[in-house]
């Protein structure tokens, strides 16, 4: 490729509307176009990365012995009330309808139409195991789409999705999937972590995310120094699927100062059970553990990752109906110490989940948070369903008692989740076991980021300059750069024949032949990130050489041919 054929358009200004550094280069860099909120355009050099991305994730999934298929993006109503999530999946569905005011939604994960895919054509044990994975376009209403592709409404996915005979089968292909992902990760140059994220009433360890490690990350992670227990904090993930994801919308703010926090609460009790409470404080449940109220703290707007579930004692017996019996029942439970920060503002926020959380009061007791010094088991019953995720404080001992926790940030970029029959069964999905027995096969999902992973690698690999692409994910790998060459048509000659002969050695090299001065050559192809950069000039050719420089190096090299391709190779 020559740059002057392709559509690189950078931008020497820094766009206001972007925090994360991340969005900030892709977009300086001319990789991605906003059209609307949450859609982006991918240009020519946006989707080189993408496309890379793509192909490790591709390769090695073929490579683990999954089968790629492909979808489509536009999913019928139907098939999401077979699984009762038409309703359920709440506000990040979207929904539309045709001409014949039939109603379709746009595809946010695909356990339904694979399900649907399987019942056809799967008949017999013999048939399984099988994984099927495709790449394709998800489409969530999120609430608040930011930082870039990091969270659009529209991004790249690949979802794989399994069915096995045996419980014990789902889980070899569990383990299968959960090192594949080690793999691509590896081999797309990033620093990631694996945690455990809870998955409610699922219950066990059926469920891992991907992380890659960045002070920017969404995620609050933790982590034991001594073994390797990591788990998402999160509460969200201690939801079965359909109700976290229920749970991550529809954010409704009730309203905010404390007094009036009764009358949301009323108002809560007023709309009955179908409404509960979003983030982070208190959820009381009457005896028979349905929820009567809860009650949100949020500050700014970071509330997600500093949820902690948790049972308070006594709290169930008592229909709470005002601010003082509140008061009064916080102050009698051992821990709940009220905000910690008082100029933190109380929130009541609602959504649709309801039904997951209806045996759990939620809380929080990160320092700052208005939860504090409380220990499970010891202020708090250790709740069954989450007893992995714990309230978690820098410096607490691991939950498996093998050191210490220590906190990091991440973004989600993977996300393996044993289902179990629960779709399976909802569709009438079955197969033929050995006996002739019609039986419901165990089903495994397994998701990945794949256009967020772009955003995710700059997080990790940028300097002032621009991007530091990990050589996997690198538009190309090499650049050859002409110095002068209207001037010394040697330079444009000896630029050109080098070029072609990288290629050749497969070296993907792409020439600037944009004949800018070098000063905004260099700016462009640092900021687009390339890793290995050549430059022919006329001094250079004199004395047979080539300057040659890293994307990371501080200083440049000049290297012979020979020393060069050695180098490249
Ligand atoms: P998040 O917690 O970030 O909202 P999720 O848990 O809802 O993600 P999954 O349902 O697990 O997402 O989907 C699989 C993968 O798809 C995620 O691990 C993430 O990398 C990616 N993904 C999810 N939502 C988005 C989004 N809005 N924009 C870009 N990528 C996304
Ligand atoms: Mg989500
Ligand atoms: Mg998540
Ligand atoms: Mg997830």
């Amino acid at each position: 490729m020559r740059l002057s054929q392709f559509h690189l358009h950078t931008s020497k200004e820094t766009p206001a509307e972007a925090e994360l550094a991340s969005h900030k280069l892709m977009l300086k860099a001319g990789m991605i176009r906003k059209l609307a909120a949450g859609l982006y355009t991918w240009s020519p050099l946006g989707l080189r990365v993408l496309r890379k991305v793509e192909q490790v994730v591709r390769e090695e999934m073929d490579a683990a012995g999954a089968v790629e298929l492909l979808m489509p993006a536009v999913q019928p109503r139907e098939l999401w009330e077979e699984t009762d999530r038409w309703e359920k999946f709440g506000g990040q569905l979207l929904k539309m309808q045709d001409r014949k005011d039939a109603w379709y939604c746009y595809g946010p994960t695909h356990e339904e139409v694979i399900t649907d895919f399987a019942r056809h054509e799967l008949a017999s044990y013999k048939q399984l195991p099988v994984t099927f994975y495709q790449i394709q376009t998800k489409f969530r209403d999120e609430i608040r789409p930011r930082f870039g592709v990091m969270r659009a409404r529209e991004f790249l996915m690949k979802d794989a999705y399994s069915f096995h005979i045996s419980d014990e089968d789902l889980g070899r292909e569990y383990r299968n999937m959960y090192d594949t992902y080690c793999r691509i990760f590896s081999r797309l140059g990033l620093q990631y972590r694996a945690v455990y994220a809870d998955t409610g009433s699922i219950g066990g360890s059926a469920s891992h995310e991907f992380h890659v490690l960045a002070d920017s990350g969404e995620d609050a992670l933790a982590y034991s120094s001594d073994s390797d227990y990591a788990a998402n904090v999160e509460l969200a993930e201690a939801l079965p699927t359909g109700e976290r994801h229920a749970a991550e919308e529809d954010l409704r703010e009730v309203e905010t100062p404390t007094q009036k926090t009764c009358e949301a609460v009323a108002a809560l009790l007023g709309l009955g059970l179908e409404r509960t409470v979003k983030s982070i404080a208190l959820m009381g449940a009457d005896a028979g553990g349905a929820p009567l109220f809860v009650l949100a703290l949020v500050r700014g707007d970071h509330v997600l990752n500093e949820i902690k579930l948790a049972k308070v004692p006594g709290l169930e017996a008592h229909r709470l109906a005002s601010e003082a019996e509140i008061e009064a029942h916080l102050g009698s439970t051992p821990g709940f110490l009220g905000p910690v920060n008082p100029r933190a503002p109380i929130r009541v926020v609602a959504d649709r989940s309801v039904a997951a959380m209806a045996d759990f009061v939620v809380g929080a007791n990160r320092p700052g948070y208005h939860l504090a010094g409380v220990n499970w088991g010891r202020d708090l019953p250790e709740p069954d369903a989450v007893a992995d995720i714990r309230n978690v404080v820098e410096g607490d001992l691991s939950p498996d008692r093998h050191g210490t926790l220590a906190l990091c940030r991440g973004i989600e970029v993977g996300h393996v989740f044993q289902l179990g029959r629960k779709y399976a069964e909802a569709m009438k999905c079955t197969v033929l076991d050995e006996t002739g027995k019609a039986s419901v096969p165990a089903m495994g999902c397994y998701g990945i980021g794949v256009s967020r992973i772009v955003a995710a690698a700059i997080e990790q690999n940028h300097d002032a300059n621009g991007i530091r692409w990990p050589e996997a994910m690198a538009p190309w790998r090499a650049v050859v750069c002409m110095i002068n060459p209207k001037k010394d048509p040697a330079v444009t000659e000896a630029a050109e024949a080098l070029y072609r002969d990288l290629n050749a050695a497969g070296v993907e090299t792409v020439l600037d032949d944009r004949g800018l001065r070098p000063g905004a050559m260099f700016a462009d192809i640092e900021l687009i990130g390339i890793p290995h950069r050549v430059v022919v000039s006329g001094r250079g050719l004199e004395s047979g050489t080539y300057e040659y420089r890293a994307r990371q190096a501080e200083d440049t090299e000049n290297l012979d041919r020979d020393a060069l391709f050695r180098r490249l190779s």
